[in-house]
């Protein structure tokens, strides 16, 4: 055939930016020469999955496009549904003149949540307990398979935030209120993207291969220091506060190659980070020489709303200015593409700002080998929820669960773990038997879900096929008293804790335990030996109850492994997790963080009592 063409056709034009023998700087640099400025700022513009047609992603030259939340393209799609239907759009993008391939990006926050039976790890708080990075390393690297099998080659995890108010809706998100617990988990990155290459230049983005994903560092900077918790609300604190307790997980992050940093909604006294040139610019790219990309959070510039009367043109100029190289515009892309058009060429916002933010884009692109594999890998689909990354939830559950109190008083007997052999035992409790609620929030839909939403083990199910089978086992969400009495239970276990719930959503000034679950825990430690497991996205108020309880454990959001959970319970491994926040008395205290003054907790930072395997 080469004769054939040959003689008929003219010799193509060496296109040296798709050579992948030529060094990444010189393709990105032979790109960005050959690209128009429509191709450019369309290269800068992320849409919402929703709208992205073919005939929108060729006639824009749109760059990247999202899932948000929980949008998919069918409730029980498959990984061969998704990655075909990315695959759709990816052609569409390859079609263009240039050929430049879209990045597609998802919320994996706990494995890829959106999806149907992947494995549900779980919540940061609960891998925070763990203390232990080398375990975050290959959940990350189990999460970028399962995404991987579905098309996408890019995740907006981790979030580094330092949660400093358990009031905040985003707390089971954030790692610890520690920094240095929150740096060291930074260790997700290279599961994610893979191991850096020796004497790698730190800030430069790193995605190893076709089974890593780009991560993407969240929210810059402060997210988690917002005033009493209130989602996208203003951290007030001194720049020392600001670098000494939000800063130092980003600097871990470049040091590991993160490839993107997504920015926060929140303001920084008072400016709105999307406007933040000062940190965006000055302190992450330029004193940090972060390489790879910045991102805005979802219409995270909409969100600029000073000076008093400022419009969306103005958000756009702000937000550009300040450092954001590709903005997440699911709907407005249109109005954006429009506005940062006539800016640059009224020369408001000058070219070497569009050239730097595409330079940042492409280089990600390059890196992660998306131009030379630009297509799913179908033969990845046995990845979604499989054996061992099943097996790896599990092991993180057990890791994860805090033993906060073993038995009545300091002078009892220890009540766990338990026997798998007596007669009869309770389960009680609305938790304890709904995967939806101890999944949490970003699993299958955005504000999370109720019920059996995907597969997985409740903590019913798993203390069905945990314990003996001569032992009777009855379940019942919210006994009355005489129930338990009369039942003769050797023990219960009641497992009670908060709702879904995401981002604003989860805000709450009160953090109360919602009904029936303090009803439940004094019904039934009232009348039985009981050990009460908590499944919650941070510390709520359980001072008034704890006195009742045999024993208490808090479970975070376990995900959908429950089995972890019992083989704890039941002395197959001992407990081991450390509290990743501080466990207050009451909300009147907060925010309460370690190293206060005024230090005064139900349960300190770093909590956490021990048990032994049975057998050991
Ligand atoms: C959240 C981000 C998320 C984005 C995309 C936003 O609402 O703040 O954390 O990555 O949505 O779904």
């Amino acid at each position: 055939t080469l004769l054939c063409c040959s003689a008929v056709t003219k010799a193509a034009e060496y296109m040296k930016y798709k050579d992948p023998k030529v060094p990444i700087k010189s393709r990105v640099e032979d790109l960005l020469r050959r690209m128009t400025l429509e191709e450019k700022i369309g290269q800068m513009s992320q849409i919402e999955r929703l709208n992205a047609t073919s005939d929108v992603l060729k006639n824009y030259f749109i760059g990247s496009v999202l899932s948000g939340g929980g949008s998919v393209p069918s409730p029980l799609a498959t990984a061969e549904t998704w990655a075909k239907t990315i695959n759709k759009m990816q052609k569409a993008a390859l079609s263009t003149r240039l050929g430049i391939p879209i990045i597609y990006g998802i919320d994996a926050v706990h494995g890829h949540n959106n999806v149907y039976e992947a494995t549900i790890f779980p919540h940061n708080v609960g891998l925070g307990a763990t203390r232990d990075p080398d375990l975050v390393k290959r959940i990350g690297a189990a999460t970028a398979l399962e995404v991987r099998a579905t098309g996408i080659p890019y995740a907006f995890a981790p979030c580094i935030a330092v949660c400093r108010d358990p009031r905040w809706g985003r707390c089971y998100e954030s790692y610890s209120e520690d920094h240095k617990v929150v740096q060291a988990m930074t260790e997700i990155i290279p599961g994610l993207q893979g191991d850096v290459p020796a004497n790698y230049t730190v800030g430069y983005p790193y995605v190893a291969g076709k089974n890593n994903v780009a991560a993407c560092a969240k929210h810059f900077v402060g997210d988690g220091g917002t005033q009493n918790g209130i989602n996208e609300n203003n951290t007030i604190i001194s720049r020392e506060e600001l670098l000494s307790i939000h800063m130092p997980a980003y600097l871990n992050s470049l040091a590991k190659s993160v490839s993107t940093v997504m920015i926060s909604y929140s303001s920084w006294n008072g400016v709105k980070m999307h406007a933040n040139g000062d940190l965006v610019t000055g302190y992450l790219k330029k004193q940090l020489r972060f390489k790879g990309f910045t991102i805005s959070d979802w219409e995270g510039i909409d969100r600029i709303t000073s000076p008093p009367g400022s419009n969306y043109t103005y958000s756009v100029q702000a937000s550009i200015t300040a450092g954001i190289d590709m903005v997440m515009v699911p709907n407005n892309y249109d109005m954006f593409i429009n506005d940062l058009t006539n800016l640059v060429n009224l020369n408001v916002i000058p070219i070497n700002r569009i050239n730097d933010a595409v330079r940042r884009i492409l280089r990600v692109k390059f890196v992660m080998g998306l131009f030379e594999n630009p297509l799913a890998d179908l033969s990845l689909a046995d990845q979604i929820g499989k054996k061992e990354h099943r097996d790896l939830a599990r092991e993180a559950v057990r890791k994860s669960l805090v033993l906060l109190k073993n038995g009545k008083s300091s002078y009892d007997n220890p009540v766990l773990p338990l026997p798998k052999k007596v007669s009869k035992i309770l389960v009680a409790g609305t938790h304890a038997d709904n995967l939806g609620y101890q999944c949490g929030g970003w699993t299958i839909e955005w504000q999370g879900k109720s019920g059996r939403i995907t597969s997985g083990t409740t903590i019913l199910d798993a203390v069905r096929a945990t314990v003996d089978p001569s032992t009777d086992i009855v379940f019942a969400e919210d006994p009355d008293a005489d129930f338990v009495k009369n039942g003769n239970f050797s023990y219960a276990i009641v497992v009670v804790g908060e709702h879904p719930y995401v981002e604003t959503s989860g805000d709450s000034q009160n953090l109360t335990l919602p009904d029936p679950g303090p009803s439940t825990i004094q019904t039934v430690c009232g009348a039985a030996k009981c050990v009460v497991v908590l499944i919650s996205g941070r510390p709520v108020v359980i001072e008034p109850y704890v006195g009742t309880m045999d024993a208490l454990v808090a479970a975070w959001l376990p995900g959908s492994e429950g089995q972890g959970v019992t083989d704890v319970l039941f002395g197959d491994y001992g407990f081991t997790g450390k509290l990743p926040r501080t466990w207050f008395k009451s909300v009147d205290q907060l925010p309460m963080n370690v190293g206060d003054p005024n230090y005064d907790p139900l349960y300190p930072f770093d909590f956490g009592l021990t048990t032994k395997p049975r057998n050991s």
